[in-house]
């Protein structure tokens, strides 16, 4: 781990996340909340956000003041959604509501999301002077055909234009999040996406694997039969070949979709990767604080009606048992590519891992999917593309 990843893991760090739960349209596979808002192209509007918009900056607004007194995060990820959808007055009451409910001078990390087709130079500005040093830049691929199978709505011109804007606005941290395993393409278009990005070189690049949600359209056409998936064994070459070749140019393979160069690993995400705490604020946000684990409703109106009423608008809450803790911490630990140390593990949950999981543990190890060597449990290379599968047996 790099010196600033490990800084994010001592224990007494811990993050702000922030879901804005609008975007311009849905992309055909997305099944995180949020509401099209069917803004097309009016990414510069000024002053002319909807009523549902402002009404949830009022009960954000009200939900980070209620904050625990004792809450001061080291990090903040504002994610969505898209931020970037707000119109400019709404995206400059969003920065300032969330500067003024913790103490900047303690934040070593303020990601925000951005949309190639919502971001403008105006917001580019406001996110830098309001304290945001790193950026996430939704591009997803610079294939025409890819973009518009996935109903995005940004093209590969203005992919680039988005990174060059926020690069000319001064922002030295960013990423870039690329898909893969999408119908229709092949080996060589993630290539030339890889490509491209070598070229433009960003911080950070976060590289996942088209999933096929129940409940997306995506999903809907494929039982329909419109949309025939990738076999495994072709999204696992395109992952391999993403890997090589972000690798080869110099990036450290930190987590099992997630690139970066040095000590630009991104700090909130490994809180969530080494069984951090973190509060979520926002319809549908998730919080880990003090050994329970909630989450807000995933529906706009019953979230403001709650907040602004006073109350709390969490749809579950629930306190792991040390051993369901242990067993979480385990498993986000996996994803990291240097796995977790014996030691470290035993410090941070009271657990020994052999004693929760002796005998997967083994038996994994036996069959190349884990290692155990120099202190450590990791996942093979044979294992990153099937992850799921190696923790499903460690839970
Ligand atoms: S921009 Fe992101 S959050 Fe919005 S619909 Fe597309 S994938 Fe989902």
């Amino acid at each position: 781990m790099g010196g600033k990843g490990a800084a994010a893991m001592d224990g007494s760090s811990c993050g702000l996340y922030v879901h804005v739960p609008f975007c311009v349209r849905k992309c055909l596979y997305c099944d995180f909340y949020s509401l099209p808002t069917g803004t097309e192209k009016l990414a510069g509007r000024i002053g002319s956000g909807t009523p549902e918009q402002r009404t949830f900056l009022d009960a954000l607004e009200l939900e980070l003041k209620r904050l625990p007194n004792d809450f001061q995060p080291s990090t903040i990820f504002v994610g969505g959604g898209t931020p970037t959808e707000l119109c400019d007055d709404d995206f400059s009451r969003l920065l300032a509501i969330i500067r003024s409910s913790v103490d900047t001078a303690q934040i070593t990390e303020w990601t925000c999301e951005a949309n190639p087709g919502t971001l403008t130079q105006s917001k580019a500005e406001m996110m830098r002077d309001a304290g945001v040093n790193r950026v996430s830049l939704g591009v997803q691929s610079f294939d025409k055909a890819t973009l518009e199978f996935l109903n995005r709505i940004h093209t590969p011109e203005e992919a680039e234009a988005g990174y060059e804007l926020l690069r000319s606005a001064g922002f030295n941290n960013i990423n870039l999040d690329l898909i893969f395993g999408v119908p229709g393409s092949d080996l060589e278009t993630h290539i030339e996406d890889v490509r491209k990005i070598i070229d433009l070189n960003p911080e950070h690049c976060a590289c996942y694997c088209l999933t096929f949600e129940e409940g997306t359209p995506l999903y809907d056409l494929k039982e329909r039969g419109f949309v025939r998936e990738l076999s495994g064994d072709q999204c696992a070459d395109q992952y391999h070949a993403i890997r090589q070749m972000l690798m080869e140019a110099g990036y450290r393979h930190y987590e099992i979709s997630n690139f970066s160069r040095k000590d630009r690993e991104c700090r909130h995400n490994l809180l969530y990767w080494s069984g951090g705490r973190y509060i979520g604020c926002g319809p549908a946000a998730h919080t880990h604080w003090k050994g329970t684990r909630s989450a807000n409703v995933r529906n706009l109106d019953s979230y403001c009606k709650a907040v602004l009423k006073g109350k709390e608008a969490k749809e579950f809450t629930e306190t792991l048992s040390p051993e369901e803790h242990a067993r979480e911490t385990l498993v986000m630990s996996l994803r990291r590519i240097d796995g977790v140390a014996f030691e470290d593990f035993i410090q941070q949950t009271d657990f020994d891992y052999l004693d929760l999981a002796e005998e997967a543990i083994e038996r994994l190890t036996w069959e190349g999917l884990l290692d155990q060597s120099c202190g450590r449990l990791r996942l093979t290379e044979k294992a990153l593309f099937i992850s799921d599968t190696v923790f499903s047996q460690l839970i």
